[in-house]
């Protein structure tokens, strides 16, 4: 149940529009909204940018389409995400060429705090938790704006700009090269490249100075079914904190853990399957364990007969498509295990069920049908190399024909 329609309702369009509708629907918005165009019209314009930065992506509208504004990362009104500049210039060409060269928009991000680094996390998920879906606890260690002093290192007041560097944290430093003067950037000394100073008995005890603490935080990540290998899911600025940057997002990329029964192309799900001889000529079931709780028994119809390598399609029985959920197939690869041998006494029966044999072609005259001719198994073939006892001591990885060990299995 979608909690609020506002994302929507900012771009105008219905909920159940699609993601061309939606880019149509911003780009009319944004250039009329555009701080270019319209200056007074600001706030409109991040709104609706972020507003279309959120369903553009099909994860966060998934999300947002389930759980509202509170259920993306960054809470509620999060303007954390992208800048609404630079998702506008990526949209519609940069470089504020889109307004004529209309004075702003040129190198795309205004003044503001520096963003830090993302924080990517690789989580492995098993094809039992992509299908069905599960929201996982993540744990992490990051850095935070020490609380104590507010980021500040030490008491109000206690903080001084360092005197050797003026604060810049680097100093200009000329020297000599032969007959050359040359200017270096050397980080200042008397700081520690901080443009700061703070006096031993002044720093914060909370996390001495360093102005950063430690904190552990949990993360819930929600994956949704139907999520695929290298999909991403973003907590915007959650990552670490430092004074002066706007936190960088943690970005979780989904690792899919192979599976012992099923591969899994797009939303399609392969499996092979061995059935007996038996089941394969006069009918019978077999069971496929699947994903949720559930093994799927699939008949054979007596008289329907399977070969083996024939593939069968079982509908519906695939992964959920990610966000609408409608399920892929499951294609079955279907083998037969053919007896070792059988009773030469009991055969009978079969020679009456069974299609007869073919007849033999016949040859013309010149060609002499020779009877001398015995059949072995190719795992009791003796290759050239085995009648050399040189040969024997050989590695056995040497590709080539069958080999002596495969007789013993
Ligand atoms: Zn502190
Ligand atoms: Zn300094």
């Amino acid at each position: 149940m979608p909690s609020d329609n506002k994302y929507y309702d900012l771009l105008g369009v219905d909920p159940s529009c699609s993601e061309a509708e939606l880019k149509k629907a911003y780009r009319k918005k944004a250039l009329l909204l555009h701080p270019d165009k319209n200056p007074n019209a600001g706030d409109e314009f991040k709104d609706v940018s972020h507003a279309y930065e959120v369903l553009s992506d099909p994860e966060k509208r998934s999300v947002y389409d389930r759980f509202g504004e509170e259920g993306l990362s960054g809470g509620a009104g999060g303007m954390g995400g992208m800048d609404p500049q630079d998702l506008f210039s990526q949209l519609f060409g940069g470089g504020g060429g889109f307004f004529g060269g209309g004075g702003g928009g040129r190198g795309g991000r205004p003044q503001g705090p520096k963003k830090g680094k993302d924080l990517v996390h690789r989580i492995k998920v098993s094809l039992e938790d992509l299908y069905k879906g599960k929201t996982t606890k993540l744990a992490l260690q990051k850095h935070v704006l020490c609380s104590k002093c507010k980021g500040k290192g030490g008491k109000e007041g206690a903080v001084k700009s360092c005197a050797g560097c003026h604060g810049q944290g680097v100093k200009i430093v000329l020297r000599q090269l032969g007959p050359m003067v040359q200017q270096i950037q050397q980080t200042c000394s008397d700081c520690g490249g901080e443009g700061e100073i703070i006096n031993a008995k002044d720093r914060c005890k909370g996390c001495s100075g360093k102005k950063i603490v430690n904190e552990r935080k949990v993360l819930e990540v929600f994956i949704d079914r139907g999520m695929k290998e290298g999909q991403t899911i973003s907590f915007s600025g959650e990552a670490d904190q430092a004074p002066g940057i706007e936190p960088g997002d943690v970005v979780i990329v989904i690792e899919e853990k192979p599976h012992d029964v099923f591969k899994r192309k797009g939303d399609d799900l392969y499996a092979e399957v061995e059935i007996d001889l038996l089941t394969a000529l006069a009918g019978g079931s077999f069971t496929i364990p699947h994903l949720d709780e559930r093994a799927l028994l699939v008949k054979i119809a007596p008289g329907e007969v399977i070969k083996p390598g024939s593939i069968k399609v079982i509908p519906g029985q695939g992964m959920p498509s990610y966000r609408h959920h409608e399920m892929g197939d499951l294609i079955v690869h279907l083998s037969v295990k053919f007896p070792d041998s059988l009773d030469p006494e009991a055969l009978g029966p079969l020679e009456s069920i069974l299609p007869p044999r073919p007849e033999q072609p016949t040859y013309p005259e010149n060609i002499h049908l020779d009877e001398h001719v015995e059949m072995v198994d190719a795992a009791d073939r003796k290759s050239r190399s085995q009648m050399d006892p040189d040969a024997m001591d050989e590695d056995d990885e040497q590709g080539g024909g069958p080999q002596v060990q495969c007789a013993n299995q």
